[in-house]
């Protein structure tokens, strides 16, 4: 049975995985890139994964604003589009529906960067 590594997504055999790496779900393969590396592919996970959660919350605001400083760009820009997002409409029910009539430049922000699928 393979084993989930959280970086790369996939599944792989368990002996890519040393003991630590087994724990922290990253493979060994993974755990040879730069940590910066690992970091921002960590952090785009989290920024596409607060889009999915129903509501988005002061904590993730404030990991969202730490990350919207981020030295990698992409990684700041897709926050700072997020954070924009918690800040106008924290919850999911009728996000979409309600940017779209009320902030159509975001909306298409979302949908430039691949945030949500145009
Ligand atoms: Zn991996």
């Amino acid at each position: 049975m393979g084993h989930y590594c959280r970086i790369c997504g996939r599944e792989r055999p368990n002996e890519q995985f040393s003991g630590k790496g087994h724990k922290i779900h990253v493979c060994k393969r993974c755990k040879a890139r730069p940590k910066s590396e690992r970091q921002a592919i960590e952090d785009k996970d989290d920024i596409f994964a607060f889009l999915e959660q129903s509501h988005i919350s002061e904590k993730n605001v404030v990991h969202l604003e730490r990350m919207a400083k981020s030295d990698n760009p992409q990684v700041a820009s897709l926050a700072a589009i997020v954070l924009d997002v918690a800040r106008v409409k924290p919850y999911k029910t009728r996000r979409l529906k309600f940017l779209a009539q009320k902030h159509p430049e975001l909306l298409g922000k979302l949908r430039n960067t691949g945030l949500i699928l145009a």
